[in-house]
C-alpha cells in the first residue's frame, strides 16, 4: 500500500527548537511505533497555519513506514470525497473497512472540510470504525471549537470528539507560523 506522504519531510529535517511544546524524545518514541498504535491511540495536533503541523506528521509517518507500519497520509477533505463517492455506491462500510490495512490514517486539515461536505456523516462513520481499534492522526487550525460544521448535528459532533479524545495525545504546537518567520530571519541576515 502507498502511503502517498509529502516528500521531504522528515523528522531529521524537522527542527524541534522552533516548537517547543513539541518534544522530540516523545515524537522519537511515537516513531518506534509499536504499543500505541496497537491499541488504535489517535495522536491530535494543533496550530495555526504554518506551525509545522504537515511536516510533524509526514515525518512521524514516514518514520512509521521505515518501521514497517503501514500508514496512509490524506488531506481530510479528500477523504471525505472519496468516502462520500463510496456511499453514493452504497459502499462506505467496505470503503472504511479496506482503510483498516493502515495502522494509522493520517488525515491532515481536518478544519478544513467543506460546509457542503459536512452533509453527510461519512467522517463520523470512520471515526467510529476506528475507535479503540486502528490509530488516526489528527491536525487541524482550532481545537474542537469550530468543529460543529464538520458533522451534522452537534449530538455527533460531540459524539465524534468523545471517541477521538477518550485515548489520544493531544499536542499544541502555539507557534508563529514557521514560513513568516523564516522570511523575517532571512530579511534579518541581509
Ligand atoms: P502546517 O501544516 O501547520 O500548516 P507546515 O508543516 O505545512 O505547517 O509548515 C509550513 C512550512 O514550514 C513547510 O514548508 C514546513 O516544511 C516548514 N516547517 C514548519 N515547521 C517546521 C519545523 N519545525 N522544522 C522544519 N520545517 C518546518
Amino acid at each position: 500500500a502507498e502511503a502517498r506522504l509529502p516528500s521531504g519531510k522528515t523528522l531529521a529535517t524537522c527542527d524541534f527548537a522552533a516548537v517547543p511544546t513539541l518534544s522530540k524524545a516523545h515524537v522519537m518514541a511515537l516513531a518506534a511505533g509499536t504499543e500505541w498504535l496497537e491499541r488504535g491511540v489517535n495522536l491530535l495536533m494543533f496550530g495555526p497555519p504554518g506551525s509545522g503541523k504537515s511536516h510533524a506528521c509526514a515525518g512521524l509517518g514516514q518514520a512509521l513506514v521505515e518501521n514497517g507500519y503501514r500508514v496512509l497520509f490524506t488531506r481530510t477533505s479528500e477523504l471525505v470525497q472519496r468516502l462520500q463517492l463510496a456511499r453514493q455506491a452504497m459502499q462506505l462500510e467496505q470503503a472504511i473497512a479496506k482503510l483498516d490495512r493502515f495502522d494509522l490514517l493520517i488525515l491532515d486539515d481536518f478544519s478544513y472540510v467543506a460546509r457542503d461536505q459536512a452533509e453527510t456523516s461519512v467522517l463520523f462513520e470512520l471515526i467510529a470504525a476506528r475507535y479503540e481499534r486502528k490509530s488516526l492522526l489528527i491536525t487541524a487550525n482550532q481545537p474542537f471549537g469550530e468543529w460543529g460544521r464538520l458533522f451534522p448535528s452537534p449530538a455527533m459532533t460531540v459524539a465524534a470528539i468523545d471517541r477521538l479524545v477518550h485515548h489520544a495525545t493531544i499536542f499544541e504546537m502555539n507557534v508563529e507560523s514557521y514560513r513568516r518567520r523564516s522570511a523575517a530571519s532571512r530579511k534579518a541576515v541581509k
